[in-house]
């Protein structure tokens, strides 16, 4: 049985944002549902710590690191029309990063095989110098930071599939070809960045993936899009540390977007991961937990995924239907456009 790790602590409950769809309960159902399934037991606990600040200002300005302090500091307030930063908010981002953080540590000393950082707030839109859309630190960007200057790594795959662009993690390595960043997310939608045509720039041109997918696209366009795409340009890339910016919110009953996933897709997608970081880096991969906002699926989401982490493929009791499942014309014709635009930079594309 592989060991896998969970990033989890009551801490993470401290970012009060009261009725705001990023809110703790979204903790608390995934926890339930974790024990419902028998997965909490099986998972290793990692305590997390507050990140490093030289560490942070490797991927944030100074200034904003200051203003998101000063802020909570001051009792708290709206950073921006959707980013609350609570009295609480900056010591619970420092150990959200931190913890992430940790997560690397175990899995590339080999103490554990794989982790889940289930921590909030969240992190893949905020950039050096601001948060924005619910993020404050970025997570994901100062975990990869950390496996290149603590582990020496000069590949690192970062896969974002929350529903929304990663516009953050984009910014933070868009001209550095050691950090391959492939975001596939619904477009149009919220932050309206990643268009198939942002491919990096300078040095890292090449090494940013944007893989826009229509309104409806469900388990099938995304398998779709995975083997076409995303496991060809991985496996050439062949990274030493597999990172995955894990957002639930592309499920059929987020109330965010409308993308027509189901938990049992997220499993597949996450066995999909397990298997290209098998191929490269003797199983290496670390999930960080971004959006996902319907509290009565998302714990079954993150079951399906901790479960192909363990390896196995557990019947989720979950309680909502799936759809349909109809794969839309135009989820092939955009992942088909992808793959001719892409095969410039990456040769292994079918
Ligand atoms: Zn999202």
């Amino acid at each position: 049985m592989a060991r896998v790790g969970l990033v989890s602590d009551p801490v993470f409950l401290q970012h009060e944002t009261g009725g705001h769809p990023e809110r703790k309960e979204r903790l608390q159902a995934i926890l339930a549902v974790l024990a419902e399934e028998g997965l909490l037991d099986r998972l290793t606990l990692i305590p997390p710590q507050e990140v490093d600040l030289n560490l942070l200002a490797k991927v944030h300005h100074p200034e904003y690191i200051r203003a998101v302090r000063d802020m909570a500091v001051r009792g708290g307030g709206m950073w921006d029309a959707d980013t609350i930063i609570a009295p609480q908010s900056y010591r619970v981002a420092l150990m959200a990063a931190g913890g992430t953080v940790r997560a690397v540590d175990e899995v590339m000393q080999g103490d554990l095989d794989s982790a889940f950082a289930l921590v909030r707030p969240p992190g893949h839109h905020a950039e050096p110098h601001r948060a924005m859309g619910f993020c404050l630190f970025n997570n994901v960007a100062i975990a990869a930071a950390h496996a290149r200057e603590h582990f020496g790594l000069e590949r690192i795959l970062i896969l974002d599939w929350d529903v929304h662009h990663g516009n953050g993690t984009q910014v933070v390595f868009e001209d550095d070809p050691g950090v391959l960043f492939i975001s596939a997310h619904q477009s149009p939608l919220y932050p309206g960045t990643g268009a198939l045509q942002e491919v990096g720039m300078g040095a890292g041109k090449g090494y940013t993936v944007n893989l826009p997918m229509p309104r409806g696209s469900g388990d099938r366009a995304y398998y779709y899009l995975f083997k076409q795409v995303v496991e060809p340009i991985a496996l050439e890339f062949v990274p030493q540390l597999v990172l995955v910016s894990a957002g639930f919110d592309g499920h059929h009953a987020d109330p965010l977007a409308g993308l027509q996933l189901t938990s049992r897709g997220y499993g597949q997608m996450a066995e999909m991961v397990m298997d290209i970081a098998a191929r490269c880096c003797n199983g290496k991969v670390v999930m960080v937990l971004e959006g996902g906002y319907n509290l009565d699926v998302i714990g079954y989401a993150v079951a399906s995924v901790i479960s192909r982490m363990f390896g196995l493929d557990i019947q989720l009791k979950e309680p909502v239907d799936p759809p349909k499942g109809e794969f839309l014309a135009i989820a092939r014709e955009r992942v088909d456009a992808a793959k001719n635009q892409l095969g410039a930079y990456w040769k292994l594309l079918p």
